[in-house]
């Protein structure tokens, strides 16, 4: 898509007792639902999340976070908004913008709120 598609993945870990978290693995939406990146925009469907607590109970992690890339600035889209990667209050999502050919690169966290 002329370097305009999103991609990203699921980093996989563990909470730690002091709120830390410590990221040990990490699997593609992709490989989760195939059809997440079919429209230029990640969009995981729901149904397809029993795939991820199945990769996550077979390596004894849990999801620590997510993080995505963004051709452009590092604010959530309208469609991040819509449909987040993990529907569940605190889960920390990552951008990375400017992600395309000869971009720098800046992250930046967003926090889902509901
Ligand atoms: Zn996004």
């Amino acid at each position: 898509m002329n370097g305009r598609r999103e991609s990203g993945a699921y980093l996989l870990g563990n909470h730690r007792p002091d709120g830390s978290r410590e990221i040990s693995e990490f699997v593609f939406y992709d490989d989760i639902d195939p059809a997440a990146l079919a429209t230029g925009i990640v969009t995981i469907r729901q149904t397809a999340l029993p795939r991820l607590w199945q990769v996550c109970r077979s390596r004894g992690l849990g999801v620590v976070a997510d993080v995505h890339v963004h051709p452009h600035g590092y604010s959530q889209s309208d469609s991040d908004q819509a449909n987040p990667v993990i529907p569940r209050v605190g889960h920390l999502a990552l951008i990375l913008p400017n992600s395309r050919a000869g971009g720098h690169c800046r992250a930046r966290s967003a926090y889902t709120n509901s």
